[in-house]
């Protein structure tokens, strides 16, 4: 079976982009509204000669107590217990919050390898700055990457294809 590459994070921060852009299809939907991604959807994704599945998951909400948490948690939980890696996105340009800082802590206490993405980082001058922002979580090298645009996911996919 394939390896799984997880995408994790709070809702908004660009995760579905992200799955479209590595996946290179318009299979996952993209909304506006957070949290929109309520079923895990596997999308084949290829780099380098490697194929992989790339898994998007609900938003991890952690704070909130709407009807969907515990489901979507779950969900997370599972996708991340068949993962090879996980892909936890933050936004670069929102800086570190509250629920990326509990999400994080989760994630160090998981077995996976986790890569910190720093989305939303359209410009050169401005995504190192940015993504430096995100040393404070404790998860390692920031990786700033635009999902729009497609800057930095080579870099991420070449250090994702480390752990499959
Ligand atoms: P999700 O809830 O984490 O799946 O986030 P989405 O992929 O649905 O994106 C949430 C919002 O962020 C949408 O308005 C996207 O257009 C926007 N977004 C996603 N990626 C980027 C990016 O690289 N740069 C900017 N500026 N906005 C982005
Ligand atoms: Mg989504």
């Amino acid at each position: 079976s394939l390896p799984i590459v997880a995408i994790l994070g709070r809702p908004n921060v660009g995760k579905s982009t992200i799955v479209n852009r590595l996946a290179e299809t318009k299979g996952a939907i993209v909304f506006d509204e957070p949290g929109v991604t309520r079923d895990r959807t596997y999308q084949p994704a290829y780099w380098r000669d490697r194929e992989f599945l790339v898994v998007d998951t609900g938003g991890l909400i952690f704070d909130d107590d709407t009807e969907f948490l515990p489901l979507i948690r779950q969900q997370a939980m599972a996708a991340l217990a068949e993962a090879s890696v996980a892909i936890f996105v933050v936004d670069g340009q929102e800086g570190p919050t509250t629920a990326d800082e509990e999400i994080a802590t989760w994630l160090r206490q998981q077995s996976v390898p986790v890569l910190l993405t720093v989305n939303k980082c359209e410009s050169p001058e401005q995504g190192m700055a940015q993504a430096a922002q995100f040393w404070s979580l404790g998860l390692g090298e920031p990786y700033p990457v635009s999902g729009i645009h497609g800057n930095g996911t080579g870099d991420l996919l070449d250090e994702a294809l480390k752990h499959l």
